[in-house]
Protein backbone atom coordinates (compact mmCIF):
# COMPACT_ATOMS: atom_id res chain seq x y z
CA UNK A 1 0.00 0.00 0.00
CA UNK A 2 1.04 3.46 -0.86
CA UNK A 3 2.34 5.81 2.26
CA UNK A 4 2.19 8.89 1.14
CA UNK A 5 4.22 12.02 2.67
CA UNK A 6 1.46 14.39 2.89
CA UNK A 7 -1.80 13.93 3.05
CA UNK A 8 -4.84 16.46 2.11
CA UNK A 9 -8.08 17.04 3.76
CA UNK A 10 -10.65 18.95 2.29
CA UNK A 11 -13.68 20.04 0.43
CA UNK A 12 -14.36 18.62 -3.05
CA UNK A 13 -16.93 20.13 -5.22
CA UNK A 14 -18.62 20.68 -8.15
CA UNK A 15 -18.48 24.34 -9.05
CA UNK A 16 -20.70 26.87 -10.60
CA UNK A 17 -18.43 30.16 -11.65
CA UNK A 18 -19.50 33.62 -13.25
CA UNK A 19 -16.86 35.90 -13.90
CA UNK A 20 -17.36 39.14 -15.16
CA UNK A 21 -16.13 37.97 -19.24
CA UNK A 22 -17.63 33.56 -18.68
CA UNK A 23 -19.53 31.87 -17.01
CA UNK A 24 -18.76 28.33 -16.45
CA UNK A 25 -20.76 25.13 -14.80
CA UNK A 26 -20.04 21.98 -13.77
CA UNK A 27 -16.21 22.18 -13.10
CA UNK A 28 -14.24 20.28 -10.66
CA UNK A 29 -13.19 22.03 -7.60
CA UNK A 30 -13.05 22.27 -3.58
CA UNK A 31 -10.64 22.68 -1.60
CA UNK A 32 -8.90 19.16 -1.55
CA UNK A 33 -8.92 19.41 -5.53
CA UNK A 34 -7.00 22.51 -5.60
CA UNK A 35 -4.85 21.75 -2.90
CA UNK A 36 -4.05 18.02 -4.10
CA UNK A 37 -3.36 18.99 -8.07
CA UNK A 38 -0.66 21.40 -6.84
CA UNK A 39 1.19 19.08 -4.36
CA UNK A 40 1.50 16.66 -6.89
CA UNK A 41 4.25 18.50 -8.51
CA UNK A 42 6.16 17.87 -6.39
CA UNK A 43 5.22 14.78 -4.15
CA UNK A 44 1.92 12.39 -4.59
CA UNK A 45 -0.23 13.47 -2.20
CA UNK A 46 -2.92 11.37 -0.13
CA UNK A 47 -6.50 12.42 -0.75
CA UNK A 48 -9.38 12.40 2.19
CA UNK A 49 -12.31 13.55 1.06
CA UNK A 50 -15.72 12.72 0.40
CA UNK A 51 -18.10 12.62 -3.50
CA UNK A 52 -21.63 11.66 -4.36
CA UNK A 53 -22.50 8.70 -6.37
CA UNK A 54 -23.12 11.65 -9.31
CA UNK A 55 -19.42 12.43 -9.25
CA UNK A 56 -18.12 12.22 -12.71
CA UNK A 57 -15.52 9.56 -13.61
CA UNK A 58 -13.50 11.88 -16.09
CA UNK A 59 -12.76 13.64 -12.64
CA UNK A 60 -11.48 10.60 -10.67
CA UNK A 61 -9.50 9.95 -13.69
CA UNK A 62 -8.06 13.20 -13.68
CA UNK A 63 -7.08 12.87 -10.21
CA UNK A 64 -4.83 9.73 -10.87
CA UNK A 65 -3.38 11.87 -13.90
CA UNK A 66 -2.36 14.14 -11.29
CA UNK A 67 -0.88 10.60 -9.24
CA UNK A 68 -3.02 11.63 -6.28
CA UNK A 69 -3.63 8.81 -4.16
CA UNK A 70 -7.49 8.12 -3.29
CA UNK A 71 -7.45 5.82 -0.91
CA UNK A 72 -8.50 8.31 1.40
CA UNK A 73 -11.51 9.16 -0.95
CA UNK A 74 -15.12 8.04 0.00
CA UNK A 75 -17.57 7.45 -2.48
CA UNK A 76 -21.69 7.77 -1.13
CA UNK A 77 -25.14 7.74 -2.08
CA UNK A 78 -26.24 11.47 -2.28
CA UNK A 79 -25.06 14.57 -3.87
CA UNK A 80 -21.15 15.88 -4.20
CA UNK A 81 -21.08 18.93 -2.69
CA UNK A 82 -21.51 22.25 -5.07
CA UNK A 83 -20.84 25.61 -4.92
CA UNK A 84 -21.58 28.43 -6.89
CA UNK A 85 -20.12 31.74 -6.71
CA UNK A 86 -20.12 35.29 -8.88
CA UNK A 87 -16.97 37.67 -8.92
CA UNK A 88 -17.57 41.36 -9.23
CA UNK A 89 -16.09 43.28 -11.84
CA UNK A 90 -12.55 43.47 -10.89
CA UNK A 91 -12.73 39.93 -9.51
CA UNK A 92 -11.13 41.06 -6.34
CA UNK A 93 -14.36 40.31 -4.53
CA UNK A 94 -16.84 37.51 -4.92
CA UNK A 95 -20.35 36.11 -3.33
CA UNK A 96 -21.78 32.70 -2.95
CA UNK A 97 -25.02 32.37 -4.61
CA UNK A 98 -25.33 29.02 -3.04
CA UNK A 99 -23.48 25.93 -1.25
CA UNK A 100 -25.47 22.86 -1.45
CA UNK A 101 -23.64 20.27 0.75
CA UNK A 102 -24.98 16.83 0.17
CA UNK A 103 -22.61 13.93 1.34
CA UNK A 104 -20.14 16.74 2.50
CA UNK A 105 -22.67 17.55 5.67
CA UNK A 106 -22.32 13.81 7.47
CA UNK A 107 -18.66 13.20 6.21
CA UNK A 108 -16.30 11.56 8.61
CA UNK A 109 -12.95 12.18 7.34
CA UNK A 110 -11.85 8.54 8.87
CA UNK A 111 -8.03 8.31 7.66
CA UNK A 112 -6.71 4.70 5.57
CA UNK A 113 -4.14 3.78 7.61
CA UNK A 114 -1.51 4.19 5.27
CA UNK A 115 -2.15 7.95 5.96
CA UNK A 116 -1.37 8.08 9.85
CA UNK A 117 1.99 8.11 9.93
CA UNK A 118 2.16 10.54 7.08
CA UNK A 119 4.58 13.32 8.30
CA UNK A 120 3.14 15.80 6.27
CA UNK A 121 -1.01 17.23 6.78
CA UNK A 122 -2.78 19.61 5.12
CA UNK A 123 -6.41 20.53 6.62
CA UNK A 124 -7.96 22.44 3.69
CA UNK A 125 -11.18 24.62 4.32
CA UNK A 126 -13.80 22.48 6.06
CA UNK A 127 -15.44 22.58 9.36
CA UNK A 128 -13.04 22.59 12.38
CA UNK A 129 -14.22 19.41 13.98
CA UNK A 130 -13.86 17.58 10.91
CA UNK A 131 -10.38 18.92 11.09
CA UNK A 132 -9.73 17.83 14.94
CA UNK A 133 -11.04 14.70 13.84
CA UNK A 134 -8.01 14.49 11.00
CA UNK A 135 -5.66 15.65 13.88
CA UNK A 136 -6.67 12.90 16.42
CA UNK A 137 -5.98 9.89 14.02
CA UNK A 138 -2.25 11.04 12.98
CA UNK A 139 0.47 9.56 14.39
CA UNK A 140 3.12 12.39 14.84
CA UNK A 141 3.02 14.65 12.27
CA UNK A 142 6.10 16.94 11.82
CA UNK A 143 4.19 19.72 10.62
CA UNK A 144 0.50 20.47 9.92
CA UNK A 145 -0.66 23.58 7.93
CA UNK A 146 -4.23 24.61 8.72
CA UNK A 147 -6.65 26.74 6.28
CA UNK A 148 -10.07 28.33 7.21
CA UNK A 149 -12.65 30.56 6.06
CA UNK A 150 -15.01 33.34 8.07
CA UNK A 151 -17.67 31.17 7.54
CA UNK A 152 -16.33 28.60 10.80
CA UNK A 153 -14.62 31.86 12.28
CA UNK A 154 -18.43 32.94 12.70
CA UNK A 155 -20.14 29.87 13.74
CA UNK A 156 -17.19 27.37 15.37
CA UNK A 157 -14.81 29.93 16.34
CA UNK A 158 -14.19 27.71 20.02
CA UNK A 159 -13.19 24.44 17.95
CA UNK A 160 -11.52 26.61 15.46
CA UNK A 161 -8.80 27.61 18.19
CA UNK A 162 -8.44 24.50 19.07
CA UNK A 163 -7.19 23.40 15.85
CA UNK A 164 -5.38 26.68 15.51
CA UNK A 165 -3.75 25.37 18.91
CA UNK A 166 -2.50 22.18 17.47
CA UNK A 167 -0.85 22.91 14.14
CA UNK A 168 2.73 24.21 13.11
CA UNK A 169 0.65 26.79 10.70
CA UNK A 170 -2.40 28.18 10.19
CA UNK A 171 -2.95 30.38 6.81
CA UNK A 172 -5.81 32.88 5.83
CA UNK A 173 -6.55 35.96 4.60
CA UNK A 174 -6.29 39.18 5.50
CA UNK A 175 -9.95 39.80 6.05
CA UNK A 176 -10.08 36.41 8.18
CA UNK A 177 -7.21 37.12 10.39
CA UNK A 178 -8.82 40.15 11.07
CA UNK A 179 -12.52 39.07 12.13
CA UNK A 180 -10.85 36.16 14.02
CA UNK A 181 -8.64 38.59 16.30
CA UNK A 182 -10.69 41.71 16.27
CA UNK A 183 -7.25 43.50 15.27
CA UNK A 184 -7.16 45.64 11.73
CA UNK A 185 -3.37 45.69 12.18
CA UNK A 186 -1.89 42.50 10.37
CA UNK A 187 0.96 42.50 12.82
CA UNK A 188 -1.37 42.73 15.45
CA UNK A 189 -3.52 40.34 14.29
CA UNK A 190 -0.63 37.83 13.50
CA UNK A 191 0.90 38.61 16.74
CA UNK A 192 -2.59 37.31 18.55
CA UNK A 193 -2.80 34.77 15.66
CA UNK A 194 0.84 33.08 16.86
CA UNK A 195 -0.60 33.47 20.84
CA UNK A 196 -2.88 30.99 19.95
CA UNK A 197 -0.25 28.45 19.44
CA UNK A 198 1.07 27.63 16.34
CA UNK A 199 4.74 28.72 15.18
CA UNK A 200 3.83 30.22 12.36
CA UNK A 201 0.86 31.99 10.61
CA UNK A 202 0.75 32.98 6.84
CA UNK A 203 -1.57 35.75 5.59
CA UNK A 204 -2.82 35.29 2.29
CA UNK A 205 -3.14 38.85 0.33
CA UNK A 206 -4.60 37.42 -2.95
CA UNK A 207 -2.86 39.32 -5.94
CA UNK A 208 -0.82 41.12 -3.77
CA UNK A 209 1.41 37.89 -2.47
CA UNK A 210 2.06 36.97 1.31
CA UNK A 211 3.17 37.06 4.26
CA UNK A 212 4.74 34.62 6.59
CA UNK A 213 5.06 35.63 10.07
CA UNK A 214 6.55 34.13 13.70
CA UNK A 215 8.62 34.91 16.62
CA UNK A 216 11.61 34.78 14.42
CA UNK A 217 10.77 37.54 11.86
CA UNK A 218 8.57 38.13 8.88
CA UNK A 219 8.83 36.73 5.32
CA UNK A 220 7.04 38.53 2.46
CA UNK A 221 5.96 37.03 -0.77
CA UNK A 222 5.00 38.57 -3.72
CA UNK A 223 2.64 37.18 -6.36
CA UNK A 224 3.68 36.30 -9.69
CA UNK A 225 2.92 39.53 -11.82
CA UNK A 226 0.03 38.01 -14.14
CA UNK A 227 -1.54 40.34 -17.38
CA UNK A 228 -4.11 38.62 -17.03
CA UNK A 229 -5.87 35.63 -15.59
CA UNK A 230 -9.56 33.90 -15.69
CA UNK A 231 -10.59 32.50 -12.65
CA UNK A 232 -8.73 33.26 -9.06
CA UNK A 233 -10.93 30.34 -7.53
CA UNK A 234 -8.99 28.27 -5.43
CA UNK A 235 -5.94 30.38 -5.89
CA UNK A 236 -5.67 29.95 -1.90
CA UNK A 237 -5.81 26.22 -1.77
CA UNK A 238 -3.49 26.01 -4.82
CA UNK A 239 -1.09 27.81 -2.91
CA UNK A 240 -1.24 26.16 0.22
CA UNK A 241 -0.96 22.89 -1.72
CA UNK A 242 2.03 23.24 -3.37
CA UNK A 243 3.94 24.86 -0.57
CA UNK A 244 2.95 21.85 1.50
CA UNK A 245 4.13 19.61 -1.73
CA UNK A 246 7.12 21.32 -1.95
CA UNK A 247 8.01 21.07 1.96
CA UNK A 248 7.30 17.15 1.88
CA UNK A 249 9.55 16.78 -1.22
CA UNK A 250 12.00 18.01 0.26
CA UNK A 251 11.51 16.80 3.53
CA UNK A 252 12.41 20.46 5.35
CA UNK A 253 9.95 22.28 7.64
CA UNK A 254 12.59 25.28 8.64
CA UNK A 255 11.86 28.64 8.43
CA UNK A 256 13.96 28.67 5.00
CA UNK A 257 12.49 25.99 3.68
CA UNK A 258 8.76 27.50 4.06
CA UNK A 259 10.23 30.35 2.37
CA UNK A 260 11.16 28.84 -0.66
CA UNK A 261 7.99 26.34 -0.59
CA UNK A 262 6.24 29.85 -0.35
CA UNK A 263 7.96 30.66 -3.87
CA UNK A 264 6.64 27.44 -5.57
CA UNK A 265 3.14 27.92 -3.97
CA UNK A 266 3.35 31.90 -5.40
CA UNK A 267 4.39 29.99 -8.88
CA UNK A 268 1.27 27.22 -9.03
CA UNK A 269 -1.01 29.86 -8.23
CA UNK A 270 0.05 31.91 -10.84
CA UNK A 271 -0.40 29.09 -13.35
CA UNK A 272 -4.24 27.63 -11.55
CA UNK A 273 -5.74 31.08 -11.94
CA UNK A 274 -4.81 31.23 -15.67
CA UNK A 275 -8.01 28.69 -16.21
CA UNK A 276 -11.15 27.82 -14.75
CA UNK A 277 -10.73 24.55 -11.99
CA UNK A 278 -7.83 22.94 -12.66
CA UNK A 279 -7.39 22.97 -16.20
CA UNK A 280 -4.08 25.04 -16.82
CA UNK A 281 -2.50 22.67 -13.75
CA UNK A 282 -3.60 19.58 -15.65
CA UNK A 283 -1.55 20.97 -18.81
CA UNK A 284 1.24 22.31 -16.78
CA UNK A 285 4.65 20.22 -16.42
CA UNK A 286 7.39 20.67 -13.91
CA UNK A 287 9.91 22.80 -15.84
CA UNK A 288 7.27 25.20 -16.36
CA UNK A 289 6.98 25.28 -12.62
CA UNK A 290 10.94 25.74 -12.11
CA UNK A 291 11.07 28.18 -15.04
CA UNK A 292 8.38 30.55 -13.33
CA UNK A 293 10.15 30.05 -9.93
CA UNK A 294 12.97 31.31 -11.62
CA UNK A 295 11.36 34.36 -12.98
CA UNK A 296 9.80 35.02 -9.89
CA UNK A 297 12.94 34.65 -7.27
CA UNK A 298 14.73 37.00 -10.00
CA UNK A 299 12.09 39.67 -9.98
CA UNK A 300 12.50 39.97 -6.49
CA UNK A 301 16.32 40.08 -6.04
CA UNK A 302 17.73 43.40 -5.06
P1 LIG B 1 -11.12 29.60 -2.39
O1 LIG B 1 -11.15 30.35 -3.69
O2 LIG B 1 -9.73 29.39 -1.86
O3 LIG B 1 -12.06 30.12 -1.38
O4 LIG B 1 -11.60 28.12 -2.70
C1 LIG B 1 -12.69 27.89 -3.53
C2 LIG B 1 -13.17 26.47 -3.39
O5 LIG B 1 -13.74 26.28 -2.09
C3 LIG B 1 -14.27 26.16 -4.39
O6 LIG B 1 -13.75 25.26 -5.35
C4 LIG B 1 -15.43 25.60 -3.57
O7 LIG B 1 -15.88 24.35 -4.06
C5 LIG B 1 -14.88 25.46 -2.17
N1 LIG B 1 -15.82 25.91 -1.13
C6 LIG B 1 -16.72 26.91 -1.19
N2 LIG B 1 -17.42 27.01 -0.03
C7 LIG B 1 -16.94 26.05 0.79
C8 LIG B 1 -17.26 25.62 2.14
N3 LIG B 1 -18.22 26.20 2.86
N4 LIG B 1 -16.55 24.60 2.68
C9 LIG B 1 -15.58 24.00 1.96
N5 LIG B 1 -15.25 24.34 0.69
C10 LIG B 1 -15.90 25.35 0.10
Amino acid sequence: MTQPKLVIVGSIGIDHIETPREKRENLLGGSASYACAAASFFTPPGMVGVVGDDFPAAFLDLYRKFSVDLAGLQQRKGRTFAWSGVYEENMDNRSTLETVLGVFETFQPDLPEAYVEAPYVFLGNMAPDLQLHVLNQMKAPAFVLADTMDLWINIARDKLVEVIGRVHMLTLNESEARLLTGAHNLLAAAGALLAMGPEYVLIKKGEHGSMLISRAGIYIQPAFPLASFEDPTGAGDTFAGALMGRIAENGAHDASAIRHAMVHGSVVASFGVESFSLDRLAALSRDEVDARVTELMDMTRV
